[in-house]
């Protein structure tokens, strides 16, 4: 006889009935129209789950766009030259997403002849494409049966089988992979992934989860102890520290000199202003360091821009070029950056606002 609460059913027929009523409300209103799943290519699929990771579909579509119109296939984007992949980034933040892609792209011309490869194995290796991202590709353009883990399945996971711990623990991550590999069906994979991460994203809201809309409320646990709030647990409080530096805004007439920063660490290949600690005289700094004889002027209003694990204040500081000692080449990794006719460079948000505040 057939048990009468949901929650007595065996593990298998809950996770059979989970899947079958997402695919049912993926049917009437998931999203299938997005511009990555019009022809089910691997590469659009694989820019567009990098661009998607920390960011909202809606602020990804046109960058999407400009990315793909810019580099259409992985041969153009191996070809391409950084500063032009840091260029199309700019805005979307976590730099080292777009540094990774452009390594995965020449890894797949180097390694497998610019076919993207469709054996897990040989995906797991590319530059910055960790499992769920590897699944999603592997899922939606070769149809392949791979769970997924993204921040939305996490979340819709979390909630439906009620688990506490944050799901940045390691053990709470080993947990919720093992819940999406019995979850995810053997047929219409992709499906029900898409599902799975529109559910998350359009009705299991982070805040305000829309229970009474959600098709998959008769089985979910949190629901029934009144945890949706509470689900998934935050990450443990840290303080992030705050690091203060001054940045050198060098004019001659309308140009502005910028630097190009070491390939890692914070905005790893990007330009950016010279800086310099809260310590250091900005214009002792330009002579010693650059050869240049600068004169400034007062300081803008103090900037703060958030990474995940410190804050950074930044103070804007304006300076005339006086005298110039040595010639300011672009091969030495400085350039004069025209404000009113800007070429295409990567730039870091903070600093393509205060070049825009110049302008
Ligand atoms: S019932 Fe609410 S909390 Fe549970 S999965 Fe649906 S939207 Fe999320």
């Amino acid at each position: 006889m057939q048990p009468n609460n949901v929650f007595q059913q065996p593990v298998s027929e809950r996770a059979a009935s989970f899947a079958q009523h997402l695919l049912q409300w993926y049917d009437r209103s998931g999203r299938k129209n997005l511009p990555w799943q019009r022809d089910r290519d691997p590469y659009k699929i694989l820019v567009s789950e990098i661009m998607l990771q920390q960011t909202q579909v809606t602020t990804v579509i046109p960058y999407f766009e400009r990315f793909i119109d810019r580099f259409p296939s992985i041969a153009a984007l191996a070809k391409a030259d950084s500063d032009a992949v840091l260029h199309l980034w700019t805005g979307l933040g976590y730099y080292a997403r777009a540094r990774n892609l452009h390594r995965a792209a020449k890894q797949i011309c180097d390694r497998h002849s610019g076919e993207f490869p469709a054996d897990p194995e040989a995906v797991y290796q590319l530059s910055g494409v960790g499992r769920s991202t590897a699944h999603a590709v592997l899922t939606f353009a070769f149809n392949q049966s791979l769970p997924i883990l993204d921040g939305n399945v996490k979340r819709v996971l979390t909630r439906q089988h009620r688990i506490h711990g944050w799901p940045g623990n390691k053990k709470v991550e080993q947990e919720l992979w093992r819940l999406a590999e019995s979850c995810t069906p053997e047929e219409r994979t992709a499906d029900y992934n898409q599902a799975i991460m529109d559910l998350g994203a359009l009705v299991c809201l982070r805040r305000r989860p829309v229970c009474a809309a959600c098709p998959v409320a008769a089985t979910c646990q949190a629901r029934r102890h009144g945890e949706q709030h509470a689900l998934p647990s935050r990450a443990p409080a840290k303080v992030k520290p705050v690091r203060a530096v001054q940045m050198i805004m060098v004019l001659d007439k309308h140009k502005v000199l910028l630097e190009k920063r070491p390939p890692r660490g914070v905005w790893g290949g990007l330009w950016s202003l010279p800086e310099v600690d809260g310590e250091t005289e900005p214009d002792q700094h330009m002579y010693m360091r650059y050869g240049l004889r600068v004169e400034t002027a007062g300081r803008w209003k103090v900037l703060r821009h958030s990474f995940t694990h410190f804050h950074l204040e930044i103070t804007p500081i304006p300076a005339a070029l006086r005298h110039s000692d040595n010639q300011v080449m672009e091969n030495t990794g400085l350039v004069w950056y025209n404000l009113k006719n800007p070429d295409a460079r990567g730039l870091a948000a903070p600093v393509k606002k205060l070049l825009e505040k110049l302008r």
